[in-house]
């Protein structure tokens, strides 16, 4: 890529945080515009490194693996919000454990006595956990240091962008109307945020196609408690019913979790598509648009893999 190039990034969760910095840091001046900075789906997720609610595997499990490698850095700075933690993900069912999980660090499958009553098959493994507000700021700041710039406000067309000769489109479930993608849905997602009585290992349920899922996410001081996956639901309004629920089956397993304080609920839509989009296409007018959003319930796990890939993409056009 042409260093003199400048480059709008539209959106500042994840996707367009991780991808602005990938440009900025390949040497081209970044500038990026969003409505929510940062992002709210990001905010809201959990997070921990797995891909889940995306496709297609091929591509999913190449990004996955390099953002994996990146996070497993990032760990080494107590700044980024960024932990290896060692846990247990247990199903109910005679599950096996999904491909990408045997290559973990620390994998072991569990004896069933080790798991919590009512669980028939599991795993041990060390994963990295993102304490995503801290994260996100992180990020911020890595991206100012590199010289991007940020502007708060919302784009109808990615006319309102123009004139400059590459826009990389991070708009996430906003995709739907930026560039009328209709195959774009979301999933709803809750987590409530509760102090941590002392739990170092996180917990989580392989809860296959329900929309009642169970994971704990140690973060420090607080636990990211889960959650739900609702389709076609994009109501951000708080679902007082469904944070109990979260709250009861996450007692269920750890009663540890009882006595914690509610600190705060978030919640999210995420943009889910039957493939993650990240392609190029030139507009009439000349204009380079790499898209980069549609990953589901995986758009953390992906983050530097598609950011990659978008770099690659501006570099072969
Ligand atoms: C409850 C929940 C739990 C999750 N857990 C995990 C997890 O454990 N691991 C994992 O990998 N993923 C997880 N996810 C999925 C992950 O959060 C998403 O895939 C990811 O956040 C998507 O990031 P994004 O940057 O594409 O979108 P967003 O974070 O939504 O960012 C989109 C950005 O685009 C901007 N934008 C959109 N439209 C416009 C417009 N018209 N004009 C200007 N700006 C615009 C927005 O303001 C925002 O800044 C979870 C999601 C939820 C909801």
């Amino acid at each position: 890529m042409a260093t003199q190039e400048h480059v709008v990034v539209i959106g500042a969760g994840v996707s367009g945080l991780t991808t602005a910095i990938v440009l900025a840091e390949s040497g081209v001046a970044v500038h990026i515009i969003a409505d929510e900075l940062p992002g709210r789906t990001s905010l809201a997720a959990g997070a921990m490194w797995g891909p889940y609610l995306v496709e297609p595997k091929e591509t999913v499990g190449r990004w996955s693996q390099r953002s994996l490698a990146v996070f497993q850095e990032l760990a080494a700075n107590p700044a980024t919000g960024v932990r290896l933690v060692g846990g247990t993900e247990a199903s109910r069912h005679e599950d096996r454990p999904p491909d990408w999980a045997v290559s973990l660090p620390g994998f072991q499958p569990c004896a069933i006595a080790e798991l919590p009553a009512g669980f028939t098959a599991g795993y041990r493994a060390t994963v990295p956990l993102v304490d995503m507000p801290v994260y996100l700021g992180y990020l911020q700041h890595r991206l100012c240091d590199l010289g991007g710039t940020f502007e708060q406000r919302r784009l109808s067309s990615l006319d309102g962008v123009r004139p400059v000769s590459v826009v990389v489109n991070c708009s996430g479930m906003g995709a739907r109307l930026l560039v009328s993608d209709p195959e774009l849905h979301p999933i709803r997602g809750q987590h409530v945020v509760v102090s941590n009585p002392g739990l170092t290992e996180f917990f989580s349920e392989d809860t296959g196609a329900s929309p009642d899922l169970l994971c704990i996410y140690p973060h420090g001081d607080t636990v990211v408690l889960g959650g739900t996956a609702i389709d076609d639901d994009s109501d951000l309004r708080l679902d007082e019913e469904a944070a109990s629920a979260i709250l009861r089956r996450c007692v269920d397993v750890v009663p540890r979790l009882a006595e914690a304080r509610v600190l705060a609920h978030r919640i999210g839509a995420r943009p889910t598509r039957s493939r993650v989009r990240v392609e190029v296409e030139r507009m009439a007018d000349g204009t380079w648009v790499v898209h980069n959003y549609g990953h589901g319930g995986a758009g953390v796990t992906l983050s530097w893999g598609c950011a990659e890939t978008v770099l690659s993409l501006l570099i072969d056009r």
